[in-house]
């Protein structure tokens, strides 16, 4: 391994937030990547919150919990990650799936304080598929969980910027080594991603990013779940699914055995509902037949995404694997089919994102310090942004496209908008991500209102609003009246998000830290 010598002064991690699993790293004297164990003592720490009176439990014993309380449990938080509240009520409490997420880094940030001593600072990833919305609220999270966030950078160029790392891209030398084409297949718990990338000495420059935030190893344990539950139904006419408790534990059992199966070719799974049981043997063969569609809606994404990359499976150099669920063997057979070559084992499917991160959190310090940047990372947006316009002749709502997807950022584009009627005092723009032509059918990122436009304007007047969308894939706009030296005052009022009021209040509740006192930009 190559060491790239952080030289940090004060620690920093990196934190791949996992929709089943977290994990974090940091440097070390050397400035190599290592996976910080929790209090526990695991690498991998579940994402999954348990409430049981006054306490707030992470982790193991939270999922431990899932079989006889799931009701209490908030398992896989990110899922919900853009919406208002987590689907359920917790401790008699409905908490935004942000909230949620901000237990899991408090707990991270405590244990790996116990080995660092005090810090702050963090890099945290998010899949590339993640929209606006998600992001601010990932950010959001940390913010809550008593951290400084530094930067939040995609899963697929973590992985990648791991993997260079690892080949020496980023050593004194790496400036010399061969370009590559990389194709990042990211199967999570509960996200797909695919990205295409290329590495050219220190730049890390994603082509393109596609994925799908609802699929992953999860889906796999519910078709096992459904095939073991309708053979419990067909036996003894009741559905375990209906509770919550035999549920929770029949889908333990099912993941345990679809991990059996990624190394044998059979595996069983017990399971007991209200005195009754059943044992039920699956093969592996089996299992891939009734989880065949859910590989084919990954390899159909992976060949958008070498489209939009202008790309084919011959361009590609290696294929890095991401995420527990590339173990299945099924999904290593079809990316060596489709690419003609074994996907790379080099990387830690598991650690390679948070090891990613740990190496940013180093060079973004080394910057910090006014040092020369050592890497170059080259993002794409993973959706087109825009604002909901009518169109003239029908009057009918439409999205206006403002920056199309797979769109190279950082990046910045302006519009102009007009007002309707004379002396118009105020605004309103509607910012929308997505591909549909009617707005209706894109996620709302939030409202950009300007309330005080100057007074005596003509019907007509332009009001000009610029989005900078920013490399982390964060948004800011900017109101202007051509003409004058007018900046407007203007609040761009997100959907579901939470206000800076609430978020100081979450902040105090978990981490004990008040805001600080320079505030955060959002
Ligand atoms: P991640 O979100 O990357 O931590 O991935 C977690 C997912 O990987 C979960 O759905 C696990 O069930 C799955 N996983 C972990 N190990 C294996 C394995 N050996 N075989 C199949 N799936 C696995």
């Amino acid at each position: 391994m190559n060491s790239m010598n952080s030289n940090s002064p004060m620690p920093a991690v990196g934190i791949d937030l996992g929709t089943t699993y977290s994990v974090v790293s940091a440097l070390d004297e050397q400035g190599i990547p290592r996976s910080l164990p929790n209090a526990e003592g695991e690498l991998l720490t579940p994402s999954a919150v348990l409430f049981e009176g006054e306490q707030v439990i992470v982790g193991r014993e939270a999922l431990k919990a899932m079989g006889g309380d799931a009701i209490h449990v908030a398992d896989c938080p990110k899922r919900y990650l853009g919406r208002r509240v987590y689907p359920r009520a917790l401790a008699g409490m409905e908490y935004p799936p942000e909230v949620l997420q901000a237990w899991i880094l408090n707990k991270l940030r405590l244990d790996s304080a116990q080995r660092l001593g005090k810090f702050r600072q963090v890099v945290i990833t998010v899949p590339a598929y993640f929209d606006e919305v998600r992001r601010k609220a990932t950010q959001d999270a940390g913010y809550m969980a008593g951290f400084d966030v530094l930067d939040i950078i995609n899963e697929p160029t973590a992985a990648a910027v791991a993997f260079g790392f690892q080949q020496g891209y980023l050593s004194e030398s790496g400036e010399a080594r061969k370009a590559q084409n990389l194709m990042v297949y990211d199967l999570g718990g509960g996200t797909f991603d695919v990205t295409v990338m290329r590495i050219e000495g220190s730049e890390f420059k994603t082509l393109a990013t596609d994925g799908d935030v609802h699929l992953g190893g999860r889906d796999w344990d519910q078709r096992m779940v459904d095939f073991v539950a309708e053979e419990f139904l067909r036996r003894y006419t009741k559905d375990l699914r209906d509770d919550p408790n035999s549920a929770a534990r029949v889908w333990r059992e099912c993941e345990e055995a679809k991990r059996t199966l990624s190394t044998r070719g059979k595996a069983t799974v017990a399971c007991d509902h209200e005195g009754d049981w059943v044992r039920t043997e699956i093969t592996r063969e089996q299992f891939e037949s009734m989880t065949q569609d859910l590989l084919d809606r990954t390899s159909l994404t992976c060949q958008e995404a070498l489209r939009a990359a202008g790309m084919d499976w011959g361009d590609l150099d290696r294929v890095l694997l991401v995420g527990g669920s590339t173990r299945m063997p099924q999904v290593r057979k079809m990316l060596a089919d489709l690419s003609g070559r074994e996907p790379d084992h080099g990387i830690s499917p598991d650690e390679a994102v948070a090891h990613g991160a740990a190496i940013r959190t180093g060079v973004l310090q080394s910057q910090f310090e006014g040092r020369p940047p050592k890497m170059k990372i080259q993002s794409v947006n993973s959706h087109s942004l825009g604002v909901v316009g009518r169109d003239r002749r029908t009057d009918r709502r439409r999205t206006a496209v403002l920056i199309p997807r797979n769109t190279p950022l950082p990046t910045s584009t302006k519009r102009l908008f007009r007002t309707h009627t004379e002396n118009q005092r105020s605004i309103l723009v509607q910012i929308i991500e997505g591909e549909n032509p009617n707005p209706d059918y894109c996620s709302p990122v939030g409202k950009c209102s300007v309330p005080a436009l100057p007074k005596g304007l003509k019907a007509g007047s332009p009001i000009q609003v610029e989005f900078d969308y920013a490399e982390n894939g964060r948004l800011k706009v900017q109101v202007t009246v051509p003409g004058t030296e007018i900046r407007l005052a203007h609040e761009l009022r997100r959907e579901n998000s939470l206000g800076q009021e609430q978020l100081d209040q979450f902040r105090r509740e978990i981490s004990g830290f008040p805001p600080p006192v320079i505030p955060l930009s959002s």
